[in-house]
């Protein structure tokens, strides 16, 4: 069986590492438009901008040969012929018997007049941090626009550095679709520590420019205020993932539509990663989630089912973000409206324990890697059996009761 990947990010590496575990013999083509070695993108807000590395490989070079698999970099998949099973590449075209989308997201750009000019900067590839460090050298002024994970990161770098950062976002506060209120709370306070300002509530509406014309000099908000800036970065989160697929036919170009293994709608072809819109194991809903994890768990589910052992995809999700010295780690996705619990000191280590009726949903964790592990553990056996009460008091032993959860029966 042959088997084309498209796309060498965190979810198709995992993907050919996979099916050469679950023994796939075919010829596996992992087909990449980026020159660099697949290599790892958390680091690029984090540790990989402040120090200036370069960008950890996923494998090493000899990885690819040592398992036969055929790594093709700088070659654009351009379209997919889904009845010849083939696929149009910069290159040439490839046939498949089992196609695997794995060509995550761009992000997505501002759109608002000023765009184009220089100083204006993405962060999502290797060479948008490469362009971002060298900036930061020369820049004084910083503005982020969006208060998602990958923007309050890179904002953490930046006021550490010495930059005057302004942090702005329509939304009332940071993370607000994906961390609990305490937890944004603690985080937003952090980059303050840090020296960063977060002017919320506003959109932005324009990016000004110099007395060149070329260069960015400025942030206009829709409250009329400008914020001077030599360096904008746009992190307001990711763009028409699936527009490849939605050119060979696929539905909306906002994601491709799979089901729980991560089948596409067109035999013989998957989605996984950042691309999949794939339904919650939890309740059903079309949900899409843009972490490691996810990369690497849906890839595995994939593998499994192109090697004929499928089973729907249960995997519970975690993330993490690092800004400045606070390290946050999750398990779960938290909802709207959910009660929560909060244990320890939310100016310092805690977590949140979020409980929709009796079943815990997710726990999030600041410096608290012990409650992360053991959250993991409840949120992944089902959420049920904590009371509030047990999740609130720092004395209760929280490991041991996961472990009492996960042990095998007797
Ligand atoms: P990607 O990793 O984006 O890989 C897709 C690959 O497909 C890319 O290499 C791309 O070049 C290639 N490609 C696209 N189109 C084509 C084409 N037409 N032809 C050929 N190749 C193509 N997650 C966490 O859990 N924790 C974190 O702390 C965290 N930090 C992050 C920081 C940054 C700066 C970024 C950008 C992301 C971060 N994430 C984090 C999210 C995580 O990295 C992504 O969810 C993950 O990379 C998704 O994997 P993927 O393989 O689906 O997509």
């Amino acid at each position: 069986m042959d088997v084309v990947i498209l796309g060498a990010g965190h979810a198709g590496v995992q993907a050919a590492d996979s099916l050469r575990e679950e023994g796939v013999e075919g010829r596996i083509v992992l087909v990449e438009r980026d020159l660099a070695l697949p290599y790892q993108r958390p680091p690029l807000s984090k540790d990989g901008l402040a120090g200036g590395l370069e960008p950890l490989p996923l494998r090493g070079a000899d990885w690819y040969a040592d398992r036969d698999v055929e790594l093709r970099l700088g070659e654009e998949a351009l379209g997919i012929d889904v009845d010849a099973r083939k696929v149009v590449t910069s290159a040439g075209t490839i046939a498949y018997d089992e196609l695997v989308l794995a060509t995550g997201a761009a992000a997505r750009p501002f759109e608002g007049p000023g765009a184009g000019l220089r100083g204006v900067h993405a962060l999502r590839t290797a060479s948008d941090a490469s362009a971002l460090r060298d900036a930061l050298e020369t820049a004084s002024r910083a503005v982020v626009i969006g208060a998602g994970y990958i923007g309050l990161e890179f904002a953490a770098v930046a006021a550490a550095r010495g930059l005057d950062v302004t942090v702005v976002a329509r939304s009332g506060r940071i993370l607000r679709r994906s961390a609990s209120a305490p937890v944004a709370a603690r985080l937003a306070s952090g980059l303050e520590e840090l020296g960063a300002r977060l002017a919320l509530g506003s959109a932005p509406v324009e990016l000004v420019a110099d007395a060149s014309g070329l260069a960015v000099a400025g942030v206009r908000l829709e409250s009329g205020e400008l914020l001077p800036a030599d360096l904008v970065v746009v992190g307001i989160g990711i763009a028409e993932p699936g527009h490849l697929a939605a050119a060979a036919g696929f539905d909306e170009p906002s994601g491709v539509r799979v089901d729980a293994e991560f089948r596409t709608a067109a035999p013989g072809v998957r989605a996984i990663g950042d691309l999949a819109v794939f339904p919650s194991p939890l309740d059903g809903a079309m949900i899409r989630i843009e972490s490691v994890q996810h990369a690497g768990d849906s890839a595995r589910c994939v593998a499994r089912s192109i090697a004929g052992r499928g089973a729907a995809y249960d995997a519970t999700p975690w993330f993490w973000s690092v800004q400045g010295k606070l390290k946050l780690q999750t398990a779960g996705i938290v909802g709207e409206g959910r009660d929560l619990v909060v244990r320890g000191d939310p100016d310092a280590k805690f977590s949140v324990f979020a409980f929709e009726g009796s079943r815990l949903e997710s726990v999030e964790s600041i410096a608290s890697p012990a409650d992360h592990l053991a959250g993991r553990a409840l949120v992944a056996a089902g959420g049920a059996g904590l009371t509030r009460e047990q999740a609130a008091d720092p004395g209760f032993d929280l490991r041991g009761f996961a472990k009492g959860l996960a042990a095998p029966e007797t």
